[in-house]
């Protein structure tokens, strides 16, 4: 049985997710009207921004995390927490399955949760558009154990490359790092590695300087395609001086576990499929629909023309239903799939619920009112429930309306290696586009505000300041 049972007098209000969408609504919600109930299979929040930094070993991974138990205790009223998937979504019966996937199980694995109201913030999985080899040989960046699990990699690479009676050709494999995705994280993870590289593998594992090599992978004929054409230039150019090779109009078709076979234009302009060795393979070509929303896009008519996710209107809700809405990565309401798009819808459902909680107790009172007013002994009693009938619709009145959502860009910012970030700003002066190492401080201090809390805040710091003064970490664990 439940430590809190749920009061019944309340409606049940399931949230799936404890990603940027997620959260962003739970920080904002007034628990006290639903009976919430959180699922998601990671019992943390992740600071996405700065997982780049935590393959290297510049930040260190649970410097931006944050359980959400810590701030769920100081939530108003009581939150059930329970760690596990969602796997199937029962619109008609209002009922979420869920199952316990992490490695600890009791005797009970899945069951069921009913809900009156719910939201989908379950995110995205990695995109591989059906590739043989990607899901077998490459590494995503998308969760903290995406992270470990590369800077794993990246240590083993340069221990294995200085094995005795390496061969030549084989040195050079093991120290090919390659990128697939031009698009932020790609371009985010291949300025970490080359900082890494440059700033402390060359110093402690001189034998690799000569081999270790980043080449940046890109279907499409530029990379960074959300950032202004100068920007695009800028950061091109700055990889170049640190030597990455950025492919462009190169399209991955197939994985092993020793190379990779792109497509790309040979000299005499005719389609050429070449193998590149790699030791490191890291993927990310962007976001795929996850199969727990599939399947409720299957069953709701209204979403059978939706591709890239839930398919919302301008109040979030998803179309087709009236009792659930989506946020984040997995919902379409034609922004880009971003934490700053997330969280401000979380933050808007957060508003929208206070707001819809106030009004259905108003106007439940009211209801009660009017029958104690048929009811009333005489007309001295009468009047008194007149006059508190006349004061709750006024109260009613005074409870804002809530537009509909409307997102608020800030601007994309991104960091490119070398102490240098870029940035396409709308708020500063009209749109104000900017690379450099002024950008990088500007970047590390727009990061640092957005952090979850103060602890992540001062633990973030304090890598930043332990990388600089020691080197980053190369131990291969
Ligand atoms: P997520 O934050 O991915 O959260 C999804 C949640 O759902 C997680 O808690 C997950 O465990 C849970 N979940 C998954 N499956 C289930 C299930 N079946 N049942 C229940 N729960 C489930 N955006 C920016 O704006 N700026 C940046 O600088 C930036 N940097 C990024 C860097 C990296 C490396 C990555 C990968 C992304 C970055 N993004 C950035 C994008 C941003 O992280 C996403 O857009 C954002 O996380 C989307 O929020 P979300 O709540 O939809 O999903
Ligand atoms: P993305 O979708 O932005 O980019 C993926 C890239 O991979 C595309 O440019 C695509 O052309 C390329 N690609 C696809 N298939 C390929 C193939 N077979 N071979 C070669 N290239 C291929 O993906 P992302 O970088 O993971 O970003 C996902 C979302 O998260 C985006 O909305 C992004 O804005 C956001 N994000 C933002 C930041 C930031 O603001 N700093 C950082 C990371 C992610």
């Amino acid at each position: 049985p439940d430590q809190v049972d749920p009061d019944p007098s309340k409606k049940t209000l399931v949230i799936l997710g404890t990603g940027w969408g997620s959260v962003s609504l739970l920080k904002k919600l007034d628990t006290e009207n639903y009976n919430v109930v959180v699922i998601s299979p990671r019992n943390y929040f992740l600071f996405t921004p700065l997982l780049p930094s935590c393959t290297t070993g510049t930040i260190e991974h649970r410097s931006i995390m944050e359980p959400v138990r810590n701030f769920l205790r100081h939530k108003k009223a009581a939150v059930k927490f329970y760690e596990a998937e969602a796997t199937k979504i029962d619109y008609e019966k209002k009922v979420v399955y869920i199952n316990d996937e992490s490695e600890i199980k009791g005797d009970v694995t899945s069951t069921e949760v009913p809900f009156d109201m719910l939201v989908v913030g379950v995110g995205a999985e990695n995109a591989t558009f059906g590739i043989p080899g990607v899901r077998e040989h490459a590494l995503f960046l998308k969760e903290v154990n995406d992270a470990q699990a590369i800077r794993k990699r990246i240590m083993d690479c340069c221990e294995t490359a200085t094995f005795k009676n390496q061969d030549p050709e084989e040195i050079k494999r093991l120290l090919h790092m390659v990128v697939v995705g031009g698009g932020p994280t790609g371009v985010e993870f291949a300025g970490e590695l080359q900082d890494f590289f440059n700033n402390d593998l060359k110093k402690w594992i001189p034998d690799i300087t000569d081999n270790f090599h980043v080449t940046l992978v890109e279907a499409l004929p530029n990379v960074l395609p959300m950032f202004s054409k100068q920007l695009i230039d800028y950061t091109e150019k700055t990889f170049k001086e640190e030597t990455i090779t950025i492919r462009t109009k190169t399209m991955v078709k197939n994985v092993t576990d020793k190379y990779i076979e792109a497509e790309s234009a040979g000299p005499d302009g005719k389609k050429q499929l070449e193998k590149i060795p790699y030791g490191l393979l890291v993927w990310a070509t962007g976001n795929a629909v996850r199969p727990v929303v599939k399947d409720l896009m299957s069953q709701i008519p209204a979403q059978k023309d939706s591709r890239r996710g839930l398919a919302v209107n301008e109040y979030l809700v998803v179309k087709g239903t009236e009792n659930i809405w989506a946020v984040g990565d997995c919902a379409v309401a034609n922004y880009a799939p971003t934490a700053q798009v997330a969280s401000q819808e979380g933050a808007f459902l957060a508003r929208l619920f206070n707001q819809m909680a106030k009004t259905e107790a108003l106007e439940s009172r009211l209801k009660e009112l009017s029958e104690a007013q048929e009811t009333a002994p005489n007309k001295q009693a009468r009047d008194e429930v007149f006059t508190n009938i006349k004061e709750l619709q006024r109260q009613l009145r005074r409870v804002k309306q809530i537009g509909p959502f409307e997102y608020s860009h800030q601007g994309s910012l991104a960091y490119i290696g070398s102490e240098k970030a870029v940035a396409d700003i709308s708020w500063l002066t009209g749109n104000f586009a900017t690379g450099g190492t002024l950008t990088y401080f500007f970047w590390r201090s727009a990061y640092l505000s957005m952090c979850f809390s103060t602890r992540n805040r001062i633990l973030v710091i304090m890598d930043w300041v332990k990388a600089k003064l020691f080197g980053r970490d190369v131990s291969r664990e």
